[in-house]
């Protein structure tokens, strides 16, 4: 790895990262490159780089979270950033202060890059809107969740070097799912098929205008797929009854050896974490060592958080 794979001396054209859908084909190929980098860089291990050195990263988490929260953490850490997470649980926000208020409590004390989770869709673009700093959506509601589908895109290309003309296929909970819609508007504009497959209860309403194929039969639906991006069941955005009984939905759509014979021989197998096993898929699957990227994609995380950050604060970004 040389230091231009991680250099970033041209402008990159968006103040923000809130979604896949404003991203070109592109500034996404950039994206990926630079991650390239940072990943023989994580695993060469040695000294922090200093990208971020004098630059402070808060990352302010409405929703729990293990992976993307440490992802974040530690992607500041190593570009030198002094890295603050704000912990909703005992901030003022329980105290009743609204989201933009706390917004602009933390803009008074110029950070330069804010990293944000919310349960409400659209919750951090209207943030972005009240801040000066750049503003990185962490997920928000069943909106979007851009780092996960770079993250994803990056496992895939390095797997099977493209992206373009792969058909993938998106099982589960795609109703709920912010993972499952920025993962549609990246694969669409990097020319790869994307269908998806769920239970009609958990298909979107819109789901014709999201340019992909809808399937309820998962063993139709992963016909000679490339890749097989499970979801988890998100229940904690369900209200009602979307499923007749959970041992009903892993008979039906939990990955197993069985319904994963219908995909391509070597065809990828994704879960953006946390897994329920024995619901969406099975142990044996999770943890197949030739055909599951899961632990990768953890891996990968980091990387394109690193890149993403960079990207991000320009002026400083060039070391
Ligand atoms: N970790 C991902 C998210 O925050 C996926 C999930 O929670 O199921 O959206």
């Amino acid at each position: 790895m040389t230091e231009a794979a991680l250099s970033n001396d041209l402008p990159f054209p968006h103040r923000h990262l809130l979604g896949m859908q404003s991203l070109s084909r592109g500034d996404i190929e950039r994206i990926l490159d630079l991650s390239e980098g940072y990943v023989d860089f994580n695993r060469k291990g040695g000294p922090r780089r200093d990208a971020l050195s004098g630059r402070t990263q808060i990352n302010l988490f409405f929703e729990n979270s293990t992976r993307t929260l440490t992802s974040f953490e530690l992607a500041g850490k190593r570009l030198g950033a002094d890295v603050i997470n704000m912990n909703t649980e005992v901030s003022s926000t329980k105290k009743g202060e609204t989201l933009i208020d706390t917004a602009m409590t933390l803009n008074a004390m110029h950070p330069d890059i804010l990293v944000v989770r919310h349960p409400d869709s659209g919750a951090v673009a209207l943030l972005s809107q009240k801040v000066d700093c750049a503003v990185v959506n962490a997920g928000d509601g069943k909106h979007e969740h851009p780092t996960q589908a770079l993250l994803d895109a990056l496992t895939i290309r390095r797997r099977l070097n493209r992206l373009e003309g792969l058909t993938v296929a998106i099982c589960g909970d795609v109703a709920h799912s912010r993972v499952a819609r920025s993962n549609i508007h990246l694969l669409n504009t990097m020319g790869a098929r994307v269908r998806v497959i769920a239970p009609p209860t958990l298909l979107p309403t819109a789901v014709a205008q999201l340019g992909v194929e809808a399937y309820t039969d998962m063993r139709a639906g992963l016909e000679d797929v490339d890749v097989v991006m499970m979801l988890r069941l998100q229940r904690e955005r369900m209200s009602g009854a979307f499923l007749p009984s959970v041992r009903e939905y892993y008979h039906y759509y939990g990955l197993d050896h069985e319904k994963l014979a219908c995909a391509k021989p070597d065809a990828l197998i994704m879960h953006p974490g946390p897994m329920n096993r024995g619901v969406e898929i099975d142990t044996d699957v999770a943890d197949d060592i030739h055909r599951s990227v899961i632990r990768e994609q953890v891996e990968m995380g980091v990387a394109v958080r690193m890149a993403v950050l960079q990207l991000l604060t320009p002026q400083q970004g060039n070391g």
